[in-house]
């Protein structure tokens, strides 16, 4: 699951860690969802972690049929064919990007229809063999990481050279043809860093939120239209936190990319008086800098630390 959507050299530091702390299903199963979300920071799309996690609270070791993986949260059609054909030697391909597009330039397909997918879906099934199906599967993630990859084809080192169709080809590179990106939208948001009298930072959770639902971070939200930074922070704080902030300080702007927006992030900071008391809760923790380390947080949000650190 930590290699959906994110590269294998990106995945194993992550990895390595994740399988030190929760070497088995047990030991995920019977850790609070902060720890675990704590053990995935940094490696992005916290569904997924989110989704490890629920479907660990039901199961008692990993299911081997389709049908059984396929109904865990987080599980879809690649990564059940995956888990079958690698830990338990079905014959299932999983097809990710990387066998989607040596299968393509194999049958000389350009355009990646439902019907082409099927196709290369079938032709894939068809040629694996029934003693090592996992090793199959994986020898073709490498071929297409490797060999035949989305910016250079080493055809004459390639194993399926003789009968790919694409290599017959002046340009074997233009197969299949790219898949249209929408264009990330783009977020403008404030935040204030409120202290408190003992040098402690308010953080908030984030809770039953679409995204990073679970991580905490420092109080704020999106502008509204024509909203200025300063007003956007000042009626968030009071909108959420149910405390008015008077002149909070500018420190600057920080920028960051998520999977499906870019976010310009105006940061703030404030001390608060005396008389302002905002209790620990559930959803709001008072936390000393040095113990920020101990808080699973979205990226933006260690940005935010380090510009925190030049005041
Ligand atoms: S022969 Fe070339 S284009 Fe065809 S699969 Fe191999 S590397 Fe890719």
């Amino acid at each position: 699951m930590m290699l959906q959507q994110t590269q294998a050299k990106t995945v194993i530091p992550f990895y390595n860690k994740w399988m030190k702390k929760f070497p088995n299903i047990q030991s995920l199963k019977s850790a609070k969802i902060e720890e675990v979300l704590k053990s995935w920071e940094g490696l992005g799309y916290y569904s997924r972690c989110h989704n490890i996690y629920g479907a660990a609270k039901n199961l008692d070791s990993i299911p081997n049929t389709y049908e059984e993986l396929i109904s865990l949260p987080g599980v879809g059609d690649y990564t059940a064919k995956a888990i079958l054909s690698i830990a338990y030697k079905k014959k299932y391909v999983g097809i990710d990007t990387n066998l989607q597009r040596v299968a393509s330039r194999y049958l000389g397909i350009k355009n990646l229809t439902k019907k082409n997918l099927q196709r290369i879906s079938i032709v894939l099934e068809k040629n694996q063999p029934e003693d090592s199906p996992g090793d199959y599967n994986e020898a073709l993630m490498d071929l297409g990481r490797h060999v035949c990859t989305s910016t250079k084809t080493l055809c004459t080192k390639c194993p399926l050279v003789a009968g790919c169709k694409a290599v017959k080809s002046k340009n074997p590179l233009l197969y299949p043809l790219p898949i249209k990106r929408t264009k990330k939208i783009k977020v403008q948001a404030a935040v204030c860093c409120i202290f408190n009298k003992k040098k402690q930072i308010l953080l908030q959770k984030r809770e039953n939120t679409r995204l990073l639902s679970g991580l905490w971070e420092f109080p704020g939200g999106k502008l509204e239209k024509n909203e200025t930074p300063i007003k956007a922070v000042k009626r968030e704080i009071e909108e959420e936190i149910k405390v008015k902030i008077r002149k909070p300080k500018y420190c600057g702007l920080i920028k960051h990319s998520y999977s499906s927006y870019n976010v310009e992030i105006h940061v703030f900071m404030v001390f608060l008086d005396d008389t302002t008391i905002i209790n620990d809760n559930k959803k709001l923790k008072w936390v000393f800098e040095k113990n920020l380390i101990n808080f699973a947080m979205p990226k933006a949000n260690h940005k935010i630390i380090s510009l925190l650190n030049q005041y």
